[in-house]
């Protein structure tokens, strides 16, 4: 059976204009209004704004504006509470709209939802991260004024946003009014009490500032702007509740250009900072860049893209739509999260929208990280530095849970586990194996031994400590499995022996085991203090390899490994037979009915043969294959990626290519019809792997790392760059031929169909092979 849009009820909502390089919309519907906000977010990884209409809008919208990791605290209510529920959700919370403004000529308001205008166009450049709005406004007295609307943030200085917006009176000249300042955010989607206290606002100078606190969390958030315009007058200061702005005049002269800039600078706390330091912090950073204008600002930011795009552009020939979707994806990425701070992650939707909470799961190194360690090994070490930062609040939840060693939470935004439905924050035991697994990518490909010896070897023996210590006996064979558990698929609970969760364990093991033998040889010093500082005995270490060694991995004998305990007896359910009105599925069924029957929400022995590709073969993956798409229902966004990348592998091209689609415009044709709610930030990251993995060919988890490149026939070419063993890899794959060329850095060995070759600046060329 094929993959099919109606099985998976995505069919794409073409809305935006198609580009290489930009996101275009170039006639405002007001029904497509929540979608193109989140569209149109921007964000620098610490700070993030929807695409809103700053001047206000009265009709259907949602002012969003996020600070990264900032939480407000709400208690999660159980009819029946046991032990290892979890009591409060901290989830990132709508903080301050420091791009507010309001425009005024002649009494009127400008509101597009009342007002009339034309010629209305909103452009997002891929290439700048410069997002700009305009039209033009006709007010009841029949003047007509020109605007453009243009945001940016630094990606220098994370705490600075930019907005510049610029008026062009075009059949009158006379005054108009703007008010601009910082709100505080009153309604979030699901509540509409403000969660937040002012605890001063002031003006000083140029300088306008708030400082606010959340009402249970008692997090602060400084929050500060100053206006740039050579041509404003009478200035007056609004000072309200939960606001603090200014209202000035400018006088326009007809077909003359007037403008102002608006720099807002922003300090937000996290859970360990002293509150009483956050005003002093706040101010001096305001200070510090009171100076700074728009432009410079801007063009340190411009150099940053540059550099971004220079070593993480995918150039596709001969298919422009996907061009527009893929480089939209590597935008997102690199907004959401480029590593400045190791305290930081990546929410399931960035800072998109309030969907998930802000929280980060375990898409973050199942789904990301090998994105950022092939473009920024920084951030990819700071994406694990922050399990390391939150390892006590890892062990912490392994004791609750009645277990040792380290478990990592499901959902979190601050290292503790948030999520309120038990079955997953208790049973979904697999995020520490993801870590495991991230760690042990990280250092195969960016060779961080430092790292890997200090903290990664921390992480990984309280991860094994942790399965060590979950894991139970089949009292018949003997053989070591984990009972009672909800693996990647969560249509299945509480089931037994689920083939992921077990694999990935094993391997944690393993991996453990590998680098203590490594570190006895390279780091034997290092390696006693740890085992010593975390009480880890020989024998502890020999039980990770009698686990490991006899680990439960029921298969058939062709190699069909069976999702958990009793899958292949479960009941069937031919997936075409349901209709798309019933899609997605958790909002039409009763929740037990999506329990009991064979069909599955996303990969899960399939995510073990993505994960750990080397050890499974072709064969092996093409009859898992074959089994589990026809029962999967791709529920999760993370879904159709991988088994595009499964599917490229096994030859089955055309569904490849059609799964692909699907992960690549995902929000820019908003296939789920729910990205209104913010962007799929997690599952995009798979849409770069798809290329690079899916098409690319790419393997990185054995010894060498390997290519079985493979062009679909809607494309002339593709090209990617890689950063591999600190050198920067150019690939290059045409209709007939594969290019590999260093662009930076020293000569690197790879594989290439199975032949070893060594690859330095000059490249290698090899011609493309049919592999069915
Ligand atoms: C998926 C999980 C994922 C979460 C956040 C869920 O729908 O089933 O695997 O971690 O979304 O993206």
């Amino acid at each position: 059976m094929g993959c099919g849009g109606k099985r998976m009820g995505k069919i794409a909502d073409k809305y935006y204009l198609v580009d290489p390089w930009s996101i275009i919309e170039n006639v405002f519907d007001p029904t497509y209004g929540l979608v193109s906000e989140s569209v149109f977010s921007l964000s620098n990884e610490y700070m993030g704004v929807r695409g809103y209409f700053e001047e206000g809008y009265s009709g259907e919208g949602h002012v969003g504006s996020y600070f990264n990791g900032f939480f407000e605290e709400t208690p999660i209510f159980h009819p029946a509470r046991y032990k290892g529920f979890v009591d409060v959700s901290r989830d990132m919370t709508n903080s301050i709209d420091w791009l507010y403004t309001r425009i005024i000529i002649d009494d009127e308001q400008l509101d597009l939802a009342k007002s009339k205008f034309e010629q209305f166009n909103r452009t997002l450049d891929l290439k700048t991260g410069i997002l700009n709005r305009s039209f033009v406004w006709t007010t009841q007295s029949g003047k007509k004024l020109k605007l453009n609307f243009e945001r940016f943030m630094s990606m220098n200085i994370n705490n600075v946003g930019c907005q510049r917006i610029v008026f062009e009176p075009l059949n009158f000249s006379g005054e108009i009014s703007v008010i601009s300042g910082l709100n505080i955010i009153k309604n979030n989607n699901d509540n509409e009490y403000s969660k937040w206290d002012v605890v001063t606002s002031e003006q000083e100078g140029q300088i306008y500032s708030i400082l606010a606190q959340t009402k249970v969390s008692k997090l602060r958030l400084y929050s500060s702007f100053r206006i740039d315009c050579s041509c404003k007058y009478g200035d007056k200061v609004i000072n309200e509740d939960k606001f603090i702005g200014t209202m000035f005049n400018i006088m326009l002269e007809q077909g003359k250009k007037a403008s102002f800039d608006k720099i807002s600078v922003n300090y937000a706390a996290k859970k360990m900072d002293d509150p009483e330091i956050i005003l002093d912090k706040g101010i001096e950073l305001a200070s510090k860049y009171s100076t700074v204008t728009y432009d410079q600002v801007m063009s340190e930011s411009l150099c940053y893209w540059d550099e971004i795009w220079k070593s993480s552009d995918i150039v596709i020939e001969g298919d422009l739509s996907n061009q527009q979707g893929i480089r939209f994806c590597i935008f997102q990425l690199h907004q959401t999260y480029r590593g400045s701070d190791p305290y930081l992650n990546i929410g399931a939707k960035g800072l998109s929208g309030e969907g998930y909470g802000g929280k980060a799961f375990w898409d973050t190194e199942a789904y990301c990280l090998q994105f950022y360690i092939f473009s920024n090994p920084e951030a990819a070490k700071n994406l694990l530095l922050y399990r390391y930062n939150f390892l006590p609040e890892a062990r912490d939840r392994a004791k609750e849970l009645d277990c040792e060693g380290a478990c990592y939470p499901i959902s979190t935004i601050d290292g503790i586990e948030t999520c309120g439905a038990w079955q997953h924050s208790s049973l979904q035991i697999h995020v520490s194996g993801a870590i495991a697994f991230g760690i042990y990518n990280y250092n195969n490909i960016c060779q961080d031994k430092e790292f890997l010896y200090t903290k990664g070897i921390e992480m990984l023996l309280e991860i094994s400590r942790f399965y060590k210590s979950r894991v139970q006996q089949n009292p018949l064979t003997r053989e070591y499995g984990y009972y009672g558990v909800m693996g990647v698929d969560e249509f299945h609970m509480m089931v037994n022996n689920n083939c992921f969760v077990n694999y990935l364990a094993k391997k944690s093991m393993e991996f453990t085991l590998e680098v203590i033998n490594e570190m006895r040889v390279n780091s034997k010093t290092e390696l006693e203090d740890m085992l010593k500082k975390l009480k880890v005995s020989q024998e502890e270490i020999n039980k990770f390899k009698i686990i490991s060694q006899n680990m439960n991995m029921p298969k058939t004998e062709d190699g069909l490994y069976e999702q958990h305990d009793g899958f292949f007896t479960s009941p069937h359910i031919d997936l075409d037979s349901i209709p798309v009105t019933d899609f997605p599925l958790y909002n039409n069924w009763s929740y037990d009915r999506i329990y009991r029957t064979d069909m599955i929400k996303q990969p899960d022995v399939l995510m073990m043969m993505f994960m750990y590709s080397n050890d499974f073969s072709k064969d092996i993956k093409a009859i898992n294959y074959e089994y589990y798409e026809p029962r999967c229902i791709h529920e999760s966004s993370l879904s159709p990626s991988v088994h595009s990348i499964i599917a490229a592998e096994i030859g089955r091209y055309k569904e490849a290519y059609e799964f692909f689609k699907f992960a690549t415009r995902l929000d820019l044709d908003n296939y789920n019809r729910n990205t209104n709610e913010g962007l799929h930030t997690t599952s995009i990251a798979a849409a770069w792997m798809n290329i690079v993995y899916g098409f690319g060919g790419m393997r990185s988890d054995g010894k060498l790392i390997s290519f079985n490149p493979y062009i679909p026939s809607e494309w002339d070419s593709y090209q990617f760059s890689i950063r591999y063993h600190h050198s920067l890899l150019h690939v290059k794959v045409t209709k007939e031929v594969v290019n590999f060329v260093i662009k930076e850095g020293k000569n690197i060995t790879i594989s290439v169909f199975d032949n070893t070759y060594n690859v330095d600046e000059n490249g290698i060329t090899v011609n493309l092979q049919k592999l069915y």
